[in-house]
């Protein structure tokens, strides 16, 4: 028999959160079954009330005046092999398990695919959103179909990889139809015994010539990433952010050349027939350099992209910040960079 669902009231946000700002929820609830998600998405239809999806909590950043509406906190877990043939390895991982974990397991059970994707933060259902990548690989490589629960025609689809429109930082799920989709779990296929992708220069540096097992990609993700805050540490006040606060820009070429004759060089990949400029350097320029404070907002001392809340920082404190730097890169180099968290509750 159906479990009735527990709705809670006046929620704090901020602890849910990696950045640790923000008000509360009017109502909240936690989902552990497929049935809790569509009950759920039906009582904010019947009461005309928003609903918010949040998983890790690791790409948010929550307004002050927190979110007027029903946060559902997803927490359905459960990992299993759907599928195994000619070394490949098909999983099926729930929404609520732990990004981390998983890669973690793949690893050790000599699983490639995921392996540069090391030391994300936040739950299996939030990778897809914004196509999660580190180190040269993505998630879409792998993603084979994601389940989800269509808040629109009130049922469960599946959407094939090229049904999600992957792209950098990008998929349905946070442009075309944002909000549509509850992400209940990821099939992701992984070669067994594959060798690990080495295609980030920071990797290539270090294993040059060698060939190095999943295992010592992993460590080696999770040292670069450690020695720049990027791995949650409750003891390094670094790590209270929401990862990287901006995308890199990508950039027409003749845009690159106007640049460097205004600027002199300027670091840049190469990205399908265009390029991308590390924000980063962009923000560093513009006057924003590594350990700058404002208030209770700042810049980590270790990476100029990660924004982070120095203790008791307010929501709006961190949104002039975020506000100032674009501002700035604006003015000096004419660029406009996004920012990738998700604001959540601003429009109330
Ligand atoms: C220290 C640090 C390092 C990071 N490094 C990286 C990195 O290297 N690469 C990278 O790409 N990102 C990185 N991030 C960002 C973040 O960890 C990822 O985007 C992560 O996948 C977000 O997952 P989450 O569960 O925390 O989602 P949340 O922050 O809870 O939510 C983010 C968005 O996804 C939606 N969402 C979450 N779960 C679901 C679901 N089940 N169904 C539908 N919508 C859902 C939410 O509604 C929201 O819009 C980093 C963040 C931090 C704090």
């Amino acid at each position: 028999m159906a479990q009735p669902i527990k709705l809670r009231r006046d929620v704090r946000l901020a602890p849910f959160t990696t950045l640790g700002v923000g008000g509360k929820a009017s109502l909240f609830l936690t989902a552990r079954t497929e049935a809790d998600v569509s009950a759920a998405v039906k009582l904010a239809i019947g009461e005309g009330i928003p609903l918010f999806v949040l998983g890790g909590g690791s790409n948010v950043l929550i307004a002050d005046e927190g979110f007027n509406g029903l946060v559902l906190k997803i927490h359905i877990r459960g990992i299993s092999v759907i599928d195994a043939m000619e070394g490949m390895v098909l999983i099926r991982a729930n929404a609520g398990e732990n990004w981390d974990d998983l890669v973690a397991d793949c690893v050790r059970k000599d699983l490639a695919g995921i392996e540069c994707l090391s030391g994300i933060p936040g739950l299996v259902g939030g990778t897809p959103i914004q196509n999660v990548g580190a180190y040269g690989q993505e998630v879409s490589e792998t993603i084979r179909s994601v389940r989800c629960y269509d808040r629109h025609e009130g049922r469960v689809v599946p959407l094939t990889n090229e049904e999600c429109g992957f792209a950098y930082r990008t998929s349905i799920f946070n442009t075309t139809h944002r909000g549509r989709y509850v992400v209940l779990s990821v099939d992701i296929a992984l070669r067994q015994g594959g060798g690990p992708k080495i295609a980030y220069k920071d990797l290539k540096d270090r294993f040059a010539d060698s060939r190095p097992t999943l295992d010592e990609v992993r460590e080696t993700v999770l040292e670069i990433r450690r020695s720049k805050s990027m791995v949650i540490d409750g003891n390094d006040p670094n790590s209270k952010s929401a990862g990287s606060f901006f995308k890199n820009p990508i950039v027409e070429k003749y845009r690159l050349d106007e640049l460097r004759a205004a600027f002199g060089e300027i670091p840049h990949f190469p990205f399908d027939g265009r390029v991308k400029i590390p924000a980063a350097w962009l923000i560093d320029k513009a006057g924003f350099p590594k350990g700058y404070v404002e208030g209770n907002a700042g810049i980590s001392t270790k990476h100029n992209l990660a924004l982070i809340n120095r203790g008791k920082a307010r929501a709006n404190e961190m949104i002039s910040l975020q506000e100032r730097i674009r501002d700035a890169v604006r003015r000096k180099f004419d660029i406009s960079l996004t920012p990738e968290p998700v604001f959540v509750g601003f429009d109330n």
